[in-house]
């Protein structure tokens, strides 16, 4: 299931490029391009859907494994702390339609989030 007009769709088939830090069966992963912290990279599933909440209904065991993959890529970079992030609707900001965890780490982060 992919999207041929998805920004991301594209990075996953590797028609875009993208620095790419783990490949999975259902995951990919790579580093955001404008990136807000030391660590921020984005995981991915393979397949299209617009969102997580989306993912999880077509697959419910999506979202256990992208939480499984951003820690292997924290901590594989040596961050046992780091924030998830899945925006949800372009009212909170999400700018790309394709389910994808923001995996943040290496600054203090304040709480609430702006
Ligand atoms: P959203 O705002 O939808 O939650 O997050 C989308 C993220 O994708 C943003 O943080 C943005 O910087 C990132 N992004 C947008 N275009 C590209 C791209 O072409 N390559 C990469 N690696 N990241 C991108």
């Amino acid at each position: 299931m992919t999207d041929p007009d998805c920004l991301f769709c594209k990075i996953v088939a590797g028609d875009i490029p993208a620095e790419v830090v783990h490949t999975g069966e259902r995951t990919v992963a790579f580093r955001d391009i404008n990136p807000q912290a030391p660590l921020h990279v984005l995981v991915v599933p393979r397949d299209h859907e617009p969102n997580a909440a989306a993912s999880a209904d077509a697959d419910a065991s999506m979202f256990a494994e992208i939480a499984t993959t951003a820690r292997a890529v924290a901590t594989g970079e040596g961050y046992d702390d780091y924030r998830l992030v899945f925006n949800t609707g372009s009212g909170v900001g999400q700018t790309v339609f394709h389910t994808h965890c923001h995996v943040l780490a290496g600054r203090p982060m304040g709480w609430p989030p702006g």
